[in-house]
């Protein structure tokens, strides 16, 4: 059983999406665990009038009844508080601050808080504020703030948020969610990097020719056009997820896995994004927007509710990111992003480079590829390993051949495999911001983020131009073909 750990959770937005598919069901899976047992307690708050009873039973709505008994689900939703809160209204923050010091002496809490903020973010700020104003934070114990993404929507407005933030709470008390950073696979990177002399020797421009990162989405925008049509697949994919992923790929070794040697390693990374003028972006980034899918069965884009008719949101973005990087001169990052593509898939490729000269091209029947042997890294929907190495078959001779060699977990080792959610929470209790972003890495990522919008809001594209259930535009295959690759995962 793990260690028992003290808090009182106040998460604003309580009677959310988030709050209901992730955040309870994580809470309950750390309840089963043993981090949380009896000094805890929850307090959920939105807009509308619910009973403490009432929340409870929604809470219990959300947790998956097959992990737990009802008795433990029962004992579970009794931590479960539930206050009615405006977000602009002050009296509400004095009505929360009152019963989060109740719930903590009677649960005996350690006056510790985590306040998590799983509502719009243009209430960020406001909240951030109101906690201060209202004195909501506990002098005693610790003050955790955990804050879901988007974070701001460019360089200036992100760092409008953070110094609104900044005035309550300091950095090292900032939990700033992106959750393929508590990805099982992702956190992996680090460990296959630093730990396999096999892999750590290869990392660099020597020996790899080009590295891929793709998260591709089967799924349209949904229910969610309103927030998307002002955002797009560069800013929702790109500038959080994607570009952390390429963070924990190129960044050099850390001297300990700790968070500041970490994100260290990392902020230098992001400061090695490159400058685009507008003539590199248009060579350098592709975008595109879902049509019907070739048989006219799936809607398109911009046929969805609350789209424009003549949309310009991108819902695909493919690039090319050249790193200012010793370890890295000359290797291009190709990163691809898009809705309604042909699979589910998260996925790495390390394209090796070719010998440069094949002494055994003469036992050949036919041309190796030069870029065959690829490392691929999997990171959801399964997590896998895949290595390609050219061998020999017996009784071949000196033949070779590309075999594969692929590694899965068991269903019985992926049966305890943890959540996003689970994770970060653990480490939000424990006080980790390893897998967190940071300030400094929000600022480089959208400062290079914004080159590209700025361009791209200068001129209309002829949208739609990929067909869902696709790979993307053909744009996206121009974009390596012309330097002489190709996307390893194409079909
Ligand atoms: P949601 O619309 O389902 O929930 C919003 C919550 O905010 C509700 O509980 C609502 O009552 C509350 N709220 C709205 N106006 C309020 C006000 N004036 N005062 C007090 N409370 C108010 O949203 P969601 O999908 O749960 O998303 C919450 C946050 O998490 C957003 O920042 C979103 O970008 C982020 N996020 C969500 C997901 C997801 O899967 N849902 C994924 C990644 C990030």
């Amino acid at each position: 059983m793990a260690q028992e750990q003290r808090a009182v959770f106040i998460i604003f937005g309580g009677s959310g999406d988030l709050a209901h598919r992730k955040l309870y069901p994580a809470l309950f899976k750390l309840y089963l665990k043993g981090y949380l047992r009896k000094h805890f307690a929850v307090i959920g708050t939105a807009r509308r009038p619910w009973s403490h009873a009432y929340f409870r039973q929604t809470v219990m709505d959300a947790v998956e009844s097959d992990l737990g008994d009802q008795a433990q689900i029962a004992s579970f939703v009794e931590h479960f508080y539930y206050q009615s809160h405006d977000v602009n209204d002050s009296k509400h923050y004095v009505a929360l601050r009152q019963l989060a010091q109740q719930l903590n002496e009677e649960y005996q809490a350690g006056n510790n808080q985590i306040f998590y903020m799983a509502i719009a973010p243009r209430f960020f700020g406001t909240v951030a504020q109101h906690l201060n104003s209202e004195q909501l934070l506990n002098e005693k114990g610790y003050n955790r703030l955990v804050i879901e993404k988007p974070f701001g929507k460019d360089l200036a407005s992100a760092k409008e948020l953070n110094d609104c933030i900044n005035a309550t709470f300091k950095e090292e008390q900032i939990y700033r969610i992106d959750h393929y950073l508590g990805k099982e696979m992702v956190q992996a990177i680090p460990v296959l990097r630093f730990t396999n002399p096999l892999l750590e020797a290869i990392w660099n421009k020597n020996y790899i020719s080009n590295v891929q990162i793709t998260l591709a989405e089967t799924l349209g925008v949904g229910e969610r056009a309103g927030y998307y049509e002002s955002a797009g697949a560069l800013r929702d994919m790109v500038q959080n997820h994607t570009l952390q992923i390429l963070g924990l790929l190129a960044m050099d070794r850390p001297q300990a896995f700790t968070s500041a040697a970490v994100h260290e390693q990392k902020e230098k990374i992001f400061q090695c994004l490159p400058n685009y003028t507008p003539d590199q972006v248009a060579t350098n980034f592709v975008r595109g927007q879902y049509d019907q899918d070739s048989r006219g069965r799936q809607l398109a884009y911009r046929q969805a509710d609350n789209v424009a008719d003549d949309s310009q949101t991108e819902t695909f973005v493919a690039g090319k990111i050249l790193l200012d990087d010793p370890r890295w001169q000359g290797v291009p990052f190709y990163v691809r992003t898009g809705k309604r593509l042909h699979q589910k898939v998260t996925r790495i490729d390390l394209v090796l480079k070719a010998q440069a000269e094949n002494i055994f091209a003469d036992y050949q029947k036919q041309p190796v590829d030069p870029e065959a042997t690829v490392l691929t890294l999997i990171i959801e929907p399964q997590q896998e390993l895949r290595i390609s190495l050219n061998t020999t078959h017996p009784g071949s001779g000196l033949k070779n051949y590309l075999e594969t060699l692929t590694f899965q977990h068991s269903e019985d080792a992926l049966a305890n495999s943890q959540e996003a959610y689970e994770k970060l929470l653990i480490d939000v209790l424990l006080g980790d911001q390893t897998n967190f972003t940071n300030w400094q890495e929000q600022a480089a990522t959208w400062k290079f983020i914004d080159q590209i919008r700025q361009t791209w809001d200068q001129t209309a594209v002829d949208f739609p131009n990929y067909y869902s259930n696709s790979f993307g535009p053909q744009a996206s295959n121009e974009l390596l073909e012309q330097d002489g690759h190709a996307w390893i995962w194409n079909g």
